[in-house]
């Protein structure tokens, strides 16, 4: 058990990636909060995770200041304090530069930057108040590294993650809190499901090409990674001990990106 009463919060874990990190966060022993925008399945995800002893679901919108310190207070107060962030609540919007409206850029920065930006500043008040350190990990991307067509405002903002990740691993380190950025290949999650017949359809190719030949072209072995993959990852930065793993990111693609 490698998070023994180590206490986490999980952004947009009521599906795919974060809802895998939740689970494994769970198997090793943490009490878990579920943030998503989707009350529903943020109350389900916690139920399906083992109830109220081990996850609580909390409805939040990680652009709203008010909800995203009002479900933190919650995490202290339910389960006593709080260790781990995982900022991993996103969305994805295909459009070229040209076409993209203004709104959807906006709400692209908002969800991935402001709510990093939100949720980490909550986080740290309590942490340095407690005096016991912790862990922040952001969801990065291939695109905090690489850019692909149609993609503008999600490879800006998960560019982005890595200046935050490393300011907050220079201020935090007094505290013993770390910063990390996990940067996951494609990995078969409602949103990867909804952009395969978008990016087909702006193309003008077959959604077998996206997945062939844009989305798995440059892996060492035409295979997806998986939220197990993207976990065990998380995992790991949330258990390191030390100061001496903060500032980094760590690419988990299948060879996409090497560095
Ligand atoms: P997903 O669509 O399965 O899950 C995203 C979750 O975020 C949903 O439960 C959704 O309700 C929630 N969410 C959306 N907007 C929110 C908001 N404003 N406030 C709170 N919750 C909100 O997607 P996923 O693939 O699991 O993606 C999770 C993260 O991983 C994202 O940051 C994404 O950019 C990143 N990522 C995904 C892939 C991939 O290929 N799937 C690759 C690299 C990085």
């Amino acid at each position: 058990m490698r998070l023994k009463d180590k206490v986490a919060l999980v952004t947009g874990a009521a599906s795919g990636i974060g809802k895998e990190i939740a689970r494994t966060f769970v198997a090793e022993g943490a009490k878990v909060v579920i943030a998503d925008l989707n009350a529903q399945g943020a109350q389900a995800t916690a139920a399906e995770l083992g109830g109220p002893a081990k996850a609580l679901g909390v409805a939040m919108d990680v652009t709203d200041e008010a909800a995203v310190d009002a479900g933190m207070e919650q995490t202290v107060q339910t389960f006593g304090k709080i260790d781990i962030l995982v900022s991993n609540a996103g969305i994805q919007t295909i459009a070229a530069v040209d076409e993209l409206e203004l709104a959807k850029w906006k709400q692209m920065l908002a969800i991935h930057l402001d709510g990093a930006f939100l949720t980490t500043r909550a986080a740290l008040r309590h942490m340095y108040r407690q005096g016991t350190g912790g862990s922040i990990i952001y969801m990065g991307s291939v695109h905090s590294k690489e850019a692909s067509m149609l993609k503008a405002p999600y490879v800006t903002a998960k560019h982005g993650l890595i200046g935050l990740a490393k300011v907050v691993a220079k201020e935090g380190a007094k505290h013993g809190v770390r910063a990390n950025v996990i940067c996951p290949g494609f990995v078969r999650t409602p949103l990867v499901d909804k952009q395969i017949p978008e990016q087909a359809k702006e193309f003008g190719i077959s959604e077998e090409d996206v997945i062939k030949k844009i989305m798995l072209k440059d892996t060492v072995d035409g295979e997806f990674t998986t939220t197990q993959d993207v976990a065990q990852a998380a995992l790991f930065f949330a258990a390191f001990e030390t100061n001496a793993l903060t500032g980094q990111s760590l690419v988990v693609s299948h060879g996409w990106f090497m560095q």
